[in-house]
């Protein structure tokens, strides 16, 4: 950042409530700002060290989080590593999944995303990616799955980089969107090994019915159109989860489970 655009800066968040609106993001990197001044100093040592990080246009102040991929000092580890460090077995064996699957189905993904195991949200999920706009995706997997062993947490990560993927494509990233059912369409013969002909909405067809309340001459129409489902195609909550409910019955039975230490 140079001098004038700091100036700049410091004097729009005088103007706009001190340092406060930028404060928090910036704690972690820049605990104990107290003013504009500080915070200006602070941006623009920020900037030397990570260039381009920091867009100031009009009224937004964007702070990206330091892109660490160009970044070899010693005072980082990778999330392969940091995961080895956390879960060991487990640790090691989704980053072995992850560059295996990237190389199959998704080599736009960046070399490594963090990848973290525990407890996931809503409690139902076996995995879950959420995107954050400071860091992009981060992916997190339930910790007992690893007891079922290798293939059941491989298809987690694959149906979770997909879910990465759209993302960062800028697709939609609902399963009950076309963007999703293109992708799994393109992606079943490579991950699954057969093709997979999947279409939005096919599972649902309209059907005409009587209509339980005609009577004769009481005005009403003699049948209605209803929808139904279509048991003679894939259905959405087959789609919704990839790969697993493709696989053949018994694929993830009697795997050794794989350890994974949480707390
Ligand atoms: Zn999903």
């Amino acid at each position: 950042m140079s001098p004038a655009k700091a100036e700049r800066l410091a004097d729009w968040l005088r103007a706009n409530g001190g340092a406060a609106p930028v404060r928090d993001i910036l704690s972690r990197h820049a605990a104990g700002i107290r003013n504009a001044d500080q915070l200006a100093q602070v941006l623009s040592e920020y900037e030397a060290r990570w260039p381009g990080r920091i867009n100031t246009t009009g009224k937004a102040t964007i702070i990206l989080a330091p892109d660490r991929s160009q970044d070899n000092s010693k005072d980082y580890v990778s999330y392969r590593q940091a995961a080895i460090a956390l879960w060991q077995e487990a640790g090691t064996y989704a980053h072995d999944c992850y560059d295996e699957l990237r190389a199959l189905l998704y080599p736009q993904l960046p070399a490594q995303l963090p990848i973290t195991i525990g407890l996931t949200a809503y409690g139902h999920c076996v995995g879950l990616t959420r995107t954050r706009w400071e860091y992009g995706p981060r992916i997190t997997l339930f910790s007992p799955a690893f007891r079922r062993g290798g293939p059941y947490i491989r298809d987690i990560i694959a149906h979770e980089l997909l879910h990465a993927w759209l993302y960062l494509a800028d697709l939609k990233t609902d399963h009950n969107t076309d963007d999703w059912y293109d992708a799994v369409t393109r992606l079943s013969p490579l991950l699954l090994g057969h093709e997979l002909a999947a279409k939005r909405g096919a599972d649902r067809k309209s059907v005409r019915v009587p209509n339980p309340d005609w009577e004769p001459g009481n005005g009403t129409p003699k049948t209605l159109v209803r929808k139904v489902r279509n048991e003679d195609v894939i259905q959405h909550d087959e789609i919704a989860r990839w790969p697993h409910s493709f696989r053949p019955p018994g694929y993830y039975l009697n795997q050794p489970a794989i350890r994974c230490p949480t707390y």
